[in-house]
């Protein structure tokens, strides 16, 4: 069995449809793919459809950003009801704190003598979330600056007027809302953060205590020493395994769905705890 418990569609910042996701992780052996989108849930059914046809398991999921000791933390939603009424009550909270960064983020660019900046990105975001790149089209295309590279380095990039921090929930209430909604809440990519193994070891710790359920030993392509330091980690804080690609678009080599590193077959899997595998269906 090949599990991907972590990628993205066109729902968040994904290319692909959910559906034509489905069909990839298919064509590339996946058994069962995690749909976990950034704060969304809205590809699931499609995902879900498509996965039926394709004779693949889908597990609905999400990747919720968090916050630990003011850094921005990503937290993988597992096996959750993404109808239920904590799913989307917390849905609506992240939106909101999106919106209320982008309504900053206006208000500094508008004291800088730019108007119309938050109605022009929004025009720009459509159905998608806002953010600092919708901002940077405003200002390119109102002919403030020159190109987006130039927006980021005068006004929207780090230290700059519209850098504005996002007030993400802590780990206490995103692995609420993840079991209020009957999931599985991972630590994603714990080494995407480049922290000290001590600082590391104190942000495992702390989901662990929290009641997080397990840690993404595995995320793509990663050499074997760091997947057995990895996995001591979580043994270490009584944490399950997780894996996946991070898939979000094709062509990226170290990002493709199906494809990283490899498990012992002895792991404590978080898969053994999905609704699925406990009534027999995996
Ligand atoms: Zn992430
Ligand atoms: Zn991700």
């Amino acid at each position: 069995m090949l599990y991907d418990l972590h990628s993205h569609s066109s729902a968040s910042d994904g290319i692909l449809s959910p559906a034509a996701l489905v069909s990839r992780a298919s064509a590339n052996n996946v058994s069962v793919l995690a749909l976990t989108d950034h704060d969304t849930v809205a590809g699931i059914h499609e995902a879900r459809a498509q996965a039926e046809r394709e004779n693949l398991q889908l597990i609905a999921g999400i990747e919720f950003s968090s916050q630990w000791q003011g850094r921005s933390i990503h937290i993988v939603g597992l096996d959750i009801d993404p109808d239920s009424a904590a799913l989307q009550g917390a849905v609506a909270q992240q939106a909101a704190v999106r919106t209320r960064r982008a309504e900053r983020i206006a208000a500094k660019l508008e004291r800088l003598g730019f108007a119309g900046a938050l109605a022009a990105a929004q025009g720009f975001a459509g159905d998608a979330v806002i953010g600092r790149p919708h901002f940077a089209r405003f200002l390119v295309e109102a002919g403030h600056v020159k190109n987006t590279e130039q927006a980021f380095k005068k006004y929207l990039g780090a230290g700059k007027a519209g850098d504005i921090k996002q007030d993400w929930p802590d780990f206490e209430q995103v692995i609420a809302w993840i079991h209020q909604a009957g999931g599985l809440a991972v630590l994603a990519h714990p080494c995407k953060y480049k922290m000290t193994r001590s600082k590391l070891c104190a942000m495992v710790q702390a989901f662990a205590d929290l009641g997080g359920d397990a840690l993404e030993v595995v995320s793509g392509p990663q050499s074997p020493n760091q997947t057995r330091d990895m996995l001591g980690i979580a043994v270490k804080f009584g944490l399950k395994v997780s894996c996946g690609s991070d898939f979000h678009q094709p062509g990226q080599v170290w990002q493709e769905l199906g494809k990283f590193a490899s498990l012992p077959e002895d792991v404590d899997g978080i898969w053994q705890n999905f609704r699925a595998n406990r009534i027999g269906v995996l």
